[in-house]
């Protein structure tokens, strides 16, 4: 028997919501595949996106098969190849480290020139705009996706094969998708400002913690010619109550701050301090439906680690452009055929995401705070006069390599000696002068009792800590127990 398919008119092939890296990048890989794409931006470009604007050397590298870092305007990016750590009193540069394959720096890029280069090369391949316009839902039936679209106080319906979300860390797909917000739990408080004539060098980004804002970061980014971008990103959780604090705490930062004083030196900010959410990978979230699929910070790709989201955007445009690509082949747009894209992500960067979920999750508790600053330390001292170990270190903050490169046998013992020399050090001066040994136990004891009277204070908050701690150590635990199955088959 002959099945006739009733022939529908679609408005594209595939419709992409948000024109961030994620949404221009797909629609510049499928356009140039031949597909027919529309991209529906909330905003009108240029326009501008809160971020660090540090833009990695894996994002480098995406960004060139794209045909974007030949212009004479990309070439005068200001390029990074140092990394300052800041903590306390210790402080550390190390060089740029990253793969063979990969450009030898990174660049800032303020999001407001990066974002339209990657938009203009996407409507050069054919993509079409719908700028000022928003998302507001969608209806997926066996043969289509209906998108809801709102520009102003219209309303308009479109019709397309598939839709994608790539609207960011709000999205509005990603909700409709999993039934609500993403939870607190998957989620940092990213906080910019811009500054002008700060001291150099312009090669360098730095990047503190202190004990206050843990397990929060401060940064700061040159963008060239003096000017600098200088944030703050916070796990939700452990903000102050309200917003306004971490604007304070954002600003006393760096009036208390001399590391960072002396690098903005006479440099003036406009005063302007703009916040946005970052929401992190939540394994347990769908990424793919039928006829949907969810791109860049929309499916949660950003480490929590290092606050990267630009490199995943892009690299997340790449993989579901091969998906979609042979869905649209085989007009089929079923849940089942969009999972090699699922896949992809999970095996590219599952591990890696689910341990720095696990690394941010251990300093939430902000009653072992304490302890943290000192296991920073420990490992600042040991980078210091280990280049190799420097490396890595640099590395999983940039990007360039997997976090779990700090889980290999030869950086832990290094990190561990380090400890031990440090804690060598103070066993001989307690020895040498028995009244430190006094004051030192008094001080241990009083942080053990801070830690006990917390504990006791609050069981809820800490068993809900723990609970969430065991899980994503299960998490690792899993993509773990897969890799080796994998390796075994092979
Ligand atoms: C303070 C801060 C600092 C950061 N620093 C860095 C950094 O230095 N390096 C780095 O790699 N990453 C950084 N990130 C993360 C990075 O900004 C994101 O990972 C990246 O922007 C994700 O790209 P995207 O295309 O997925 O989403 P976005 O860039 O957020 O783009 C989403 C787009 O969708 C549009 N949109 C939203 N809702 C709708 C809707 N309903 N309909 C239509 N359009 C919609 C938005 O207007 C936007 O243009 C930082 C984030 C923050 C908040």
């Amino acid at each position: 028997m002959i099945t006739v398919k009733p022939k529908i008119e679609y408005d594209c092939d595939v419709l992409i919501a948000g024109a961030g890296p994620a949404g221009s990048g797909l629609a510049f890989h499928l356009a140039s595949r031949g597909a027919s794409v529309i991209v529906v931006e909330a905003e009108k470009f240029p326009r501008d996106k809160v971020c660090g604007d540090g833009v990695s050397p894996v994002a480098l590298a995406e960004l060139h098969r794209m045909g974007i870092t030949d212009t004479k305007k990309f070439k005068k990016a200001n390029e990074v190849n140092k990394v300052g750590l800041f903590i306390n009193d210790q402080k550390v540069f190390i060089n740029l480290t990253k793969p063979e394959s990969l450009p030898f720096h990174a660049r800032i890029i303020p999001r407001l020139k990066l974002d339209t280069w990657v938009y203009e090369a996407a409507k050069k391949a054919g993509a079409i705009y719908l700028e000022s316009t928003r998302v507001i839902g969608y209806v997926t039936s066996s043969n289509a996706a209906l998108i809801q679209l709102k520009n102003g106080e219209k309303e308009i319906q479109l019709r397309a094969k598939v839709l994608v979300g790539a609207d960011g860390s709000n999205s509005t797909v990603a909700r409709q998708l999993r039934g609500g917000k993403p939870s607190e739990e998957f989620q940092l408080l990213g906080l910019r400002a811009y500054f002008e004539d700060v001291n150099g060098p312009d090669d360098r980004v730095d990047i503190y913690f202190s004990e206050e804002s843990f397990p929060g970061i401060f940064w700061l980014f040159p963008k060239g010619s003096g000017g600098a971008n200088i944030g703050i990103a916070m796990v939700s959780q452990t903000l102050p109550d309200k917003p306004s604090h971490v604007k304070e705490l954002l600003l006393n930062h760096i009036n208390k701050n001399s590391d960072i004083a002396e690098r903005i030196g006479t440099g003036k900010t406009d005063g302007k301090i703009r916040g946005w959410p970052i929401t992190f990978f939540n394994p347990a979230s769908s990424i793919t439906d039928h006829r949907l699929l969810l791109a860049g910070e929309a499916a949660g790709l950003i480490n929590p680690l290092s606050g990267d989201g630009i490199q995943y955007a892009l690299l997340s445009a790449r993989w579901a452009s091969e998906t979609l690509g042979t869905c649209l082949q085989e007009d089929d747009f079923s849940n089942a055929a969009l999972h090699s894209y699922r896949q992809k992500v999970n095996s590219e960067l599952g591990y890696d995401f689910a341990l720095s979920n696990l690394l941010v999750q251990f300093p939430r508790n902000k009653t072992f705070s304490k302890a943290w600053m000192t296991i920073l330390s420990v490992i600042i001292s040991r980078a210091k006069k280990d280049p190799g170990y420097a490396a890595t270190i640099a590395g999983i903050f940039e990007g360039t390599y997997p976090s779990y490169n700090a889980l290999t046998l030869p950086f832990i013992i290094k990190s561990l000696e380090e400890g031990g020399i440090e804690a060598g050090h103070v066993l001989q001066d307690h020895l040498n002068d028995p009244s430190l040994m006094i004051e030192g136990s008094m001080a241990a004891l009083h942080d053990l009792f801070k830690i006990a009277e917390d504990l006791y204070t609050d069981p809820i908050l800490h068993g809900k800590w723990a609970i969430h701690t065991a899980t994503k150590t299960l998490s690792v635990a899993g993509y773990l127990v897969g890799s080796l199955l994998q390796r075994n088959n092979h």
